[in-house]
């Protein structure tokens, strides 16, 4: 069975790949765990020397990076290149704060000496989306090496480039040689890998699905899960908000990586005595960004990762309108040549409870309009979601807007008057079926360590 990549501005094969046997695959494991065996006992500071070392060299390739990510799943360059930077960015933040956030800490008992010391856990794998390719997969790798741990990891099928480029850079960083090993391997293999004995956690980053899937699997062989998975974050807008800044903020969120990000804004939440100007302003904003190829300075959007997802994405899109939205803006496949993947930004307005949107995450560039009374109802509906990933509000009251994100919404993230982002320093992480865990932060460090008491009498 092969593995292919399509590039999605133009359906042309980048490249065919050979899919692991079963015999690789645990050769693979193997050789990680012997590898691991002598990384577990290196020093901290060997270990953030090396994560230095990958945080130069992604900035010395970012350009070549940033062009395997247009090529393989649309990301208009200038945003691959500030990708390639954060994952930098991440590098050398455990490298400088790892050895830190894993001090013993000692704890006054009974005993002569007691303490907790964070010890690493193994070979972990991480099953990782093809949104953010890099991004996705550094975020846990940083702090995962830094740890001590090994990891291996599972790809989106359409991105197995990037999975080979990041072996590739992680060796060239100087790290042992099956330290980090990419398996080539299509979704239905990874319950094996998960099943291993020298696997000895999970981490998974992607639909919600996929998520309870491999949650379900590792939970029977009790392996560790960190699950970080779909969103349909809400902004909600109050009466009093700068609607200029809230519109530009809103547009930006929802249409970073086109739309295909677990914490774009992908429901707008407008109380009535704004609802009309905000929407003027906001399809002003939704209009001006052009859709195009990924190498043209020009483009705000260029195309989404793959045909299949932007046709699921148009039968969402045609669903609410039958249900009784009312489409503003796009909501139809563009007349570009050749077979492709785009997709125009799109508003639908009317969204109420029963209809599909209310529920569903959109995965594109597709703003959801929903109307409130008031902020008490605003509130309500933000919360009335299966998901619980990120959530923002806009006021000009900031301390009131404080007090709503830190106590009434039900998300992992809560920003006023800015949009959800993830940040090296910040914990990230959702609640409900977006997931459980923390990934950066002295949080995401400590989910893959043995937490070991240590007491001498
Ligand atoms: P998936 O969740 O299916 O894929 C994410 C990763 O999980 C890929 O590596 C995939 O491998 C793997 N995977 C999928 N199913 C299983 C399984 N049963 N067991 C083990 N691994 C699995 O995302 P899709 O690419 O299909 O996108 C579908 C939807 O998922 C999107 O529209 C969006 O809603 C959501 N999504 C959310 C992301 C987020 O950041 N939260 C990121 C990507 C998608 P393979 O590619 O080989 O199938």
């Amino acid at each position: 069975m092969s593995i292919i990549s399509i590039n999605p501005a133009n359906g042309k094969l980048i490249k065919s790949y050979k899919e692991d046997s079963e015999k690789q695959v645990s050769g693979k494991i193997e050789k990680a765990h012997t590898a691991w065996l002598k990384w577990r006992n290196t020093s901290f500071s060997t270990r953030a020397e090396l994560l230095k070392n990958a945080a130069a060299l992604l900035l010395t390739r970012k350009l070549e990076l940033a062009t395997l990510m247009a090529k393989e799943m649309g990301k208009p360059l200038p945003a691959g290149i500030a990708e390639i930077e954060k994952c930098a960015a991440v590098c050398d933040y455990y490298a400088a704060n790892g050895a830190e956030f894993l001090k013993d800490e000692a704890i006054k008992t009974k005993a002569s000496k007691s303490y907790v010391s964070f010890q690493p856990l193994g070979v972990v794998l991480a099953v990782m989306p093809w949104n953010f390719p890099f991004w996705q997969l550094f975020r846990f790798l940083a702090p995962a090496l830094m740890a001590g741990n090994g990891g291996l990891l599972k790809h989106a099928s359409n991105v197995t480039g990037c999975a080979v480029a990041i072996e590739k850079l992680i060796t060239a960083a100087g790290f042992p040689k099956d330290i980090f090993k990419v398996l080539v391997i299509s979704s239905k293999f990874v319950k094996q890998v998960i099943a291993h004995p020298l696997v000895k956690a999970v981490t998974l980053t992607g639909s919600t699905e996929a998520g309870k899937q491999v949650a379900q699997q590792a939970g029977y062989y009790l392996k560790k899960t960190v699950l970080e998975l779909g969103g349909s974050d809400p902004y909600l807008v109050l009466a009093d908000a700068d609607l200029e800044q809230a519109a530009e903020i809103c547009m930006q969120s929802r249409l970073i990586n086109n739309g295909q990000s677990c914490i774009a804004a992908k429901r707008f939440i407008l109380v009535k005595e704004i609802e009309k100007e905000f929407t003027r302003i906001f399809l002003k904003k939704m209009q001006s960004k052009v859709t195009g190829d990924p190498f043209d300075a020009h483009t705000d959007l260029g195309p989404m990762a793959r045909t299949d997802l932007r046709d699921e994405l148009h039968q969402q899109v045609k669903n609410n309108i039958e249900a009784g939205a009312k489409c503003l803006l796009g909501g139809k496949i563009p007349d570009f040549k050749g077979k492709h993947a785009y997709y125009t930004p799109t508003v639908l307005s009317g969204i109420r409870k029963g209809m599909p949107g209310y529920e569903e995450e959109i995965f594109g560039p597709v703003a959801l309009i929903l109307s409130a009374k008031n902020e008490e109802e605003a509130i309500r509906i933000a919360n009335d979601s299966p998901f619980g990933l990120g959530a923002a509000i806009f006021t000009a009251n900031v301390k009131h807007g404080e007090e709503l994100a830190a106590k009434s919404l039900n998300a992992g993230s809560c920003f006023v008057n800015s949009l959800v982002k993830s940040d090296p320093r910040l914990p990230f992480g959702g609640i409900n079926q977006s997931g459980y865990g923390r990934e950066l932060s002295a949080f995401g460090i400590r989910e893959f360590v043995n937490i070991k008491t240590v007491y001498v009498k």
